[in-house]
């Protein structure tokens, strides 16, 4: 890959310093979902409160850009509404359809841009993304 010096940087450091990775003790909500393309798998936790993502934490194993994505996502929605999470989701998914999009609440993700010249990366950076959405259809339900 051949990402700007600056934004594989930012991927590194996510990667090799990861944030909120881990689990929950209690019983918080928990989604598996894996990128066979890959061989990414991620186990996300969310701690849903009030229309709050409250918490939220990563375990799995996988390449630098499905790892550092689940640092970035984790960050990104903490204490944000479940709503501003989604349109989050959503932007991150414009962002890997090649459009210019700003993250001014969570800069660091704007590094994983570049992936979108890179087809078959999209997948690994989406798929903490699209665990977080499967969490948040599954607390739903439960209401
Ligand atoms: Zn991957």
């Amino acid at each position: 890959m051949n990402l700007d010096d600056l934004y594989r940087r930012v991927i590194m450091d996510h990667y090799k310093n990861p944030r909120n990775r881990g689990s929950f003790e209690d019983d918080a909500l928990k989604i598996e979902l894996n990128n066979p393309t890959c061989g990414d798998r991620i186990t996300l936790q969310l701690k849903v409160e009030d229309g709050i993502v409250k918490d939220a934490r990563y375990s799995g194993e996988g390449c630098s850009i499905s790892m550092s994505s689940a640092s970035m996502m984790t960050e990104a929605v903490k204490g944000k509404t479940v709503a501003q999470s989604l349109e989050l989701a959503n932007r991150f998914s414009d962002l890997m359809k090649g459009e210019t999009v700003d993250f001014e609440d969570y800069e660091d993700i704007e590094a994983l841009s570049g992936v979108n010249k890179f087809p078959a990366r999209i997948k690994c950076a989406t798929l903490a993304w699209n665990a977080l959405r499967k969490g948040i259809d599954e607390e739903q339900q439960h209401q």
